[in-house]
C-alpha cells in the first residue's frame, strides 16, 4: 500500500493526475537530449544498451515526462491513470 508521504511523491499530482500515459521504447527527445529520469523514483532512461539503465516505460503521450514500471504500478490507482493502446 503507497502512502501519502511516500517519499517518491513530490507534487506530480498537480500535473500528472488522471492523465493517459503509454508504454513504449525511451526515445531521445531531442538532439541534446540523451535521457531522462522515471518521475518518481529517479531511475534512469537512456536508449542505449547499458543494462543499468532502463529503455522502455510509461511516458506521457509527449514523451515529456517518463514512469518507471515500478512506480506505476505503485502509483497507477493514486493516479488514476489512464493507458493508451496505440
Ligand atoms: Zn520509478
Amino acid at each position: 500500500m503507497i502512502e501519502k508521504n511516500d517519499w517518491r511523491l513530490m507534487g506530480q499530482e498537480g500535473y500528472l493526475k488522471g492523465v493517459t500515459l503509454k508504454y513504449d521504447q525511451y526515445r531521445q527527445y531531442s538532439e541534446d537530449w540523451d535521457h531522462d529520469h522515471c518521475e518518481f523514483c529517479g531511475e534512469k532512461f537512456t536508449f542505449d544498451e547499458n543494462p543499468e539503465n532502463l529503455h522502455e516505460g510509461y511516458s506521457t503521450l509527449d514523451e515529456y515526462t517518463w514512469i518507471c514500471n515500478n512506480c506505476f504500478d505503485d502509483f497507477r490507482l493514486m493516479f488514476e491513470w489512464k493507458v493508451s493502446t496505440q
